[in-house]
């Protein structure tokens, strides 16, 4: 088994990731996230948003509508330039994207002596649609949003009469995204629904303090992403080159993973110059100038653009904390971002004296202390509640056994060292807090 098969495998069988609609044969390109998956991406978009938005004064966040009025996406170029070049297989009518070598000679080479020959590119526009409205005839075409970020831009003036804001000062989302990727595949790796988690940093239209906070911006992220625990050696940053680039981008970078299936792109940070903003006022008519405060000088402010993956990310914290012991499998993942925090077991299960007093812990962790979200594992034996608790990433096991019943303590067994100690339970409190906070 590959790399890549073993984080599909152990993520449907503990409950990370599913296929989509799999009891209806699935639907390329689409996946649920199940139990722990669900953990796994809100605590990256926790920390995301903590980060950006919670510990700065200078950074506000939004949660605009998917569907937008379909100019929106005139005015943006998307409708014009947001495609993929196609090319068609002449024997067996299967389309891939001819920019992606290493699928073309993959296939390629599924016929037999056979050298396919491919129809000419043509372009290939990834905006999904949709209708919209009630009379089955006059619906309206409307757009699933390729990408989170104009549902930023079209609220700049909204943002800036609403709140205190100056500029330099940034707008942050969450949200989902759709593409109709022509090939889907590593896993979620490139699906046809996404979630992203971007910053819109609007600065003044100078070279120099646009390139200052372009610089700032790249490092801030990359240490994001270093500050969770991701491997420093399988991370770089790639510059785009120039027919590389997408149509609003002056500068483009991308943070990479050394992933099981090449280097790939999960971050991308890119100085969007005034692009969107003149964009919009020129299509909406709406005027979308900043007045500078001190000098009140108008100007179309420049955009710095952050703008990852939650599901990239998801997928590269999961193969990047993947580790094979001689006895067990552990995934090695940040605390923060581990689905359980800690698991709580009674020694035996059939002592109702132990389960008594180990429910008692459980909810005094997660309600009292907030120790969230706490698991509870009371089947087979203690060594094999800490194997399946470490192939989920369980940073501590709290074991309550007979000894708990005569002096309150417990022990507390460490993911990563598999050591255990001793605590008293009134000290556990403090004990996590410590853990996970920092
Ligand atoms: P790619 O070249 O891989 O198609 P992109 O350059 O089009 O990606 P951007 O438009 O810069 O990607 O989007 C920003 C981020 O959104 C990407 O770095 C990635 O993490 C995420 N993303 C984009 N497309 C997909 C997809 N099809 N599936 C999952 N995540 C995606």
């Amino acid at each position: 088994m590959t790399l890549l098969e073993k984080i599909v495998a152990l993520s449907k069988r503990r409950g990370f990731i599913f296929p989509g609609s799999e009891i209806y044969g699935g639907l390329g390109g689409t996946w649920d996230y199940g139990p722990l998956g669900v953990e796994l991406k809100n605590n990256i978009k926790r920390e995301f948003w903590k980060s950006m938005v919670y510990e700065r004064a200078d950074v506000v966040g939004v949660d605009a509508a998917i569907l937008m009025n379909p100019k929106v996406w005139e005015a943006s170029g998307h409708v014009e330039a947001f495609a993929d070049p196609l090319v068609e297989c002449k024997i067996c009518h299967e389309r891939l994207r001819a920019d992606q070598i290493e699928e073309i000679q993959k296939h390629e080479s599924t016929h037999k002596g056979k050298k396919p020959e491919w129809t000419e590119p043509r372009k290939f526009n990834l905006l999904v649609e949709a209708r919209l409205g009630v009379v089955e005839d006059k619906k309206d075409k409307v757009y699933l949003r390729g990408e989170i970020t104009q549902g930023v831009h079209v609220n700049f003036k909204n943002v800036l009469d609403s709140t205190r804001v100056q500029i330099p000062f940034g707008i942050a989302q969450i949200g989902k995204a759709f593409r109709n990727e022509i090939t889907p595949g590593n896993f979620t790796f490139r699906s046809r629904e996404f979630e992203q988690m971007e910053l819109q940093f609007y600065v003044k239209p100078e070279k120099g303090e646009s390139q200052k906070w372009y610089e700032y911006w790249k490092n801030e992220r990359m240490k994001w992403y270093l500050s969770l625990g991701m491997d420093k050696k399988k991370l770089r940053f790639r510059q785009h080159e120039e027919g590389e680039r997408a149509h609003y981008a002056k500068d483009a970078w991308d943070i990479e993973y050394d992933s099981p299936f090449g280097w790939k792109e999960f971050e991308g940070i890119h100085n969007r110059g005034d692009w969107d903003l003149s964009q919009h006022q020129k299509h909406s008519g709406v005027d979308m100038t900043y007045t500078d405060q001190e000098s009140a000088s108008k100007f179309l402010p420049y955009i710095i653009e952050t703008s990852g993956g939650v599901d990239r990310a998801a997928l590269f914290f999961l193969i990047d904390a993947y580790y094979e012991e001689k006895d067990r499998v552990v995934l090695k993942l940040h605390p923060r971002l581990a689905p359980f925090k800690v698991a709580v077991f009674p020694l035996l299960p059939n002592k109702p004296e132990l389960v008594k007093k180990a429910r008692e812990v459980y909810s005094l962790l997660s309600t009292d202390y907030g120790v969230q979200p706490v698991a509870w594992d009371d089947r087979g034996n203690i060594g094999k509640r800490y194997f399946a608790q470490d192939e989920i990433g369980t940073p501590y096991c709290v074991t309550v056994d007979f000894q708990t019943l005569d002096d309150d303590t417990v022990t507390i067994r460490d993911r990563d060292t598999m050591k255990q100690e001793r605590f008293k339970i009134e000290n556990l409190e403090k004990y996590f807090k410590k853990k996970f906070n920092h």
